[in-house]
């Protein structure tokens, strides 16, 4: 290593970070994804320090004494808790930038569709406080379609539906740009209450998240595969005893559970279907729906998906990571992007 390479070690380095509800994933240029961790911070109330974050933080969830308290800092794609926000995002950057203190690092953050001003301004003075220099905002449905390698400069329509934790983005992209969208705040974790719920009803049984979560991922399925049954255990308290029991669940049971949010979803597909330009869905009808996202991940979705809309509809490969790796093509790209970033710190008026 020559003089040179050292002093640039001494850089921050720029990120792109997939702020989501459920999972937040940090990109690096030249090295790829460097975290992928929970949404979640552990927190000491009586002495206000971070006690633990993402997947340690996640795995107390349900588990911790009186005066430590887990909080997940986003809900429904939208930063809920600014401050645990701002220290989980200045945790991050800090993991990656680790010795270096030449000048601060520049940060792209994604926003869902549809967000207010004002929850977009909190995710940009988050990455600010946390430690970001200039920042760049990103639709995340922009940052999958470059994820996933859609021709967005062309004038050629692409649907792209995004199924987080928290929020399912509907998108229709062209000429890189956002045509139609719709944000759902129904996505994976309202699947996992769905469960909470039927366990109740009809097992008199109180699950907890992750529980239903651990469930949903083992044998949770949009339609039934043929020849193949699953079932699984859960456990829980009863509720008429208040004694810990297990209950043995099938896929059907779960398909029973969720089966509303699903169709929920496909009806909120459809509508941003209507709402499309005809050419453009004439594109989509040759070149399918994509789908991102953790939420897409659910057995069988695609196949439910292309029943209800007539239109082939594909998982991305990868899809809990496309949205982070879409920002790593922006960031190493700037100048080619420069117009879906929907706003950089040049932008902003300064402040008297
Ligand atoms: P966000 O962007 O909101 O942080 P992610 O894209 O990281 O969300 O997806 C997280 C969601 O995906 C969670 O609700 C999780 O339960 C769900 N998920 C992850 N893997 C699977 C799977 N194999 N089957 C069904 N759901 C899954
Ligand atoms: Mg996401």
């Amino acid at each position: 290593m020559d003089m040179f390479d050292k002093l640039y070690n001494l850089f921050s380095q720029d990120v792109g970070i997939d702020l989501g509800t459920a999972n937040t994933l940090v990109y690096v240029p030249g090295k790829g994804i460097i975290i992928n961790e929970p949404s979640v911070v552990a927190i000491n109330q009586k002495t206000g320090q971070i006690v633990a974050v993402g997947n340690d933080a996640k795995n107390m969830i349900g588990r911790t004494p009186a005066h430590i308290s887990v909080i997940k800092p986003l809900i429904e794609g939208v930063i809920s808790d600014f401050e645990t926000t701002e220290e989980m995002l200045a945790y991050f950057i800090r993991k990656v930038n680790r010795n270096k203190f030449l000048r601060k690092p520049s940060v792209i953050i994604g926003i869902p569709t549809n967000v207010t001003e004002v929850e977009t301004r909190a995710v940009r003075d988050a990455a600010k406080n946390a430690g970001g220099g200039k920042i760049y905002i990103v639709e995340q449905p922009m940052a999958a379609a470059v994820g996933i390698k859609c021709p967005i400069h062309e004038p050629v329509g692409n649907i792209i539906i995004d199924i987080g934790g928290g929020t399912s983005d509907i998108a229709v992209i062209s000429l890189k740009g956002i045509v139609v969208s719709k944000s759902l705040r129904l996505a994976g974790n309202k699947l996992d209450q769905d469960i909470i719920q039927y366990a109740r009803d009809e097992f008199k049984l109180l699950v907890g998240e992750k529980t239903a979560e651990d469930v949903k991922i083992a044998i949770g399925s949009a339609m039934a595969i043929k020849g193949e049954n699953m079932e699984a255990g859960m456990r829980g308290r009863d509720l008429i005893t208040g004694l810990p029991r297990e209950i043995v669940v099938t896929d059907s049971d779960i398909r029973q559970a969720i089966s509303k949010s699903l169709r929920s979803l496909a009806n909120a597909v459809k509508e941003v279907i209507e709402e499309t330009p005809p050419e453009l869905i004439s594109d989509v009808m040759h070149r399918g729906i994509v789908l991102v996202g953790g939420g897409s991940l659910l057995k069988g979705l695609s196949e439910y998906l292309q029943k209800e809309t007539k239109i082939s509809v594909y998982v991305a490969e990868d899809p809990l990571t496309v949205v982070a790796r879409g920002m790593g093509v922006i960031l190493e790209n700037l100048k080619e992007f420069q117009e879906i970033l929907i706003e950089h710190e040049d932008d902003i008026p300064p402040q008297y």
